[in-house]
């Protein structure tokens, strides 16, 4: 990164600090406790501007920059992860479209979900596995100047908020398409919002097809190539899920050099005691080298999606495993009280879990990182 690019960059870290801060953070607690979605923190996100940051200018975007992306999805996530997966979820969700759709298709979903108005998800995931997204069930057969989609999506993120679904659907034996489907479409419903261990106020559900018909022109470009535009949205939306857990991370260790330094026990402050300072300095250190890691794939990506496809997962497996690691570390610094709803670290704790399993478990990283380490 040149210099000139990095201030840019920092200055642009404080400014969504200061938002994430001010409109997200108060709401944190209670999205988690009601389940319900960050829907006030989101309106403060969309009032700031930050949900057009993913998207090309002539939709109402600011550019789609990835370092911005994976900058405001870092602040946003280091005090509410389920804030951040409502912000990055848009951009993911839409990536497919913006590269390989038609410019009307375009025109008719993207600007509103830009301006922070209307909201997005994607539908890979089906009931019987996905982490073998190729063995997917879901259908979709021509007729006439209509698609008709059947099957059942599962875990979707935003379901039930979103008016846009990305759906990947087979349109052949080895073939797939790929479609944007609109809630008040016929033949959609909705599964129950599953009670999860953590990210409890996105709402996550069974999306499902049965003769849901579409008009033709809501397919994204070639309805047998979806798998393959997919492995190129993949690519962008895995740092946006490391950024997702890397600001978790950060917030974790935070909270922990705060409380550390303020609980004082032996007459002194805990963070005087070499232990404690040993697990801070490898929290640091692994936070730290996630970051580097993340920001080399994010360069690497936006200078070519395919190339960067290895450091992706890389980024991915590393920033994950960092969330969990760092979130479980600053919960034992807190003694008995991280055990306590009292404290944001038990909530980040929770939450960092899910960022080793979505998007690609950590096992099918470590596949992908493999087989490019061995070029077989
Ligand atoms: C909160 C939440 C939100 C989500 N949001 C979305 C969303 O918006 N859209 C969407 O499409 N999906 C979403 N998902 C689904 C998520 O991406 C999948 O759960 C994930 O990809 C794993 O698929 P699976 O649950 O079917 O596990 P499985 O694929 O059944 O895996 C089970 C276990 O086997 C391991 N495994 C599988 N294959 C291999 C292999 N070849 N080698 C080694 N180990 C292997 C896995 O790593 C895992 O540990 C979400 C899930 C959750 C929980």
């Amino acid at each position: 990164m040149q210099a000139m690019e990095k201030q840019a960059y920092d200055t642009f870290r404080d400014t969504m600090r200061r938002i994430a801060v001010d409109k997200v953070e108060p709401h944190a607690a209670e999205v988690d406790r009601t389940k319900q979605p960050p829907v006030k923190a989101y309106a403060g996100l969309r009032d700031a501007g930050i949900p057009s940051l993913g998207f090309p200018e002539e939709y109402g975007g600011q550019g789609g920059d990835l370092f911005s992306q994976v900058i405001a999805v870092e602040e946003v996530a280091r005090v509410c992860a389920t804030s951040g997966l409502s912000l990055l979820t848009g951009w993911a969700a839409l990536d497919p479209l913006v590269r390989f759709g038609s410019p009307q298709l375009i025109r008719q979903i993207v600007p509103s979900v830009a301006a922070g108005e209307k909201i997005a998800g994607w539908c890979l995931t089906e009931p019987q596995g996905g982490s073998d997204l190729a063995a997917l069930k879901t259908r979709a057969v021509k007729d006439g100047d209509h698609w008709v989609i059947n099957g059942n999506k599962r875990f979707i993120t935003n379901a039930t908020w979103a008016e846009w679904y990305l759906v990947l659907a087979r349109t052949g034996e080895k073939e797939y398409g790929i479609f944007m489907v609109h809630r008040d479409d016929p033949g959609i419903s909705f599964g129950k919002l599953e009670n999860k261990m953590g990210l409890r106020g996105s709402p996550t559900a069974d999306v499902i097809f049965d003769d849901c018909r579409i008009p033709a022109d809501r397919a994204i470009g070639d309805t047998t190539r979806g798998y393959e535009y997919m492995g190129v949205s993949l690519t962008i939306s895995r740092p946006l899920i490391s950024a997702q857990a890397l600001g978790i991370a950060q917030g974790a260790l935070d909270e922990a050099v705060k409380y550390t330094r303020d609980r004082k026990q032996f007459g002194q402050s805990v963070s005087r005691f070499q232990m404690v300072r040993g697990m801070i300095a490898e929290m640091a250190v692994k936070v730290e080298s996630s970051r580097s890691l993340l920001y080399r794939a994010v360069e690497a990506i936006e200078a070519d999606p395919v190339q960067g496809r290895t450091l992706a997962s890389m980024a991915k497996m590393l920033c994950s495993d960092t969330a969990m690691s760092v979130a479980t570390d600053a919960v034992q610094l807190h003694g008995g009280y991280g055990y306590l709803e009292d404290y944001p670290v038990e909530r980040m704790m929770r939450d960092a879990k899910i960022t080793q399993i979505y998007e690609g478990t950590n096992q099918i990283q470590r596949l992908i990182i493999a087989k490019s380490v061995y070029a077989d």
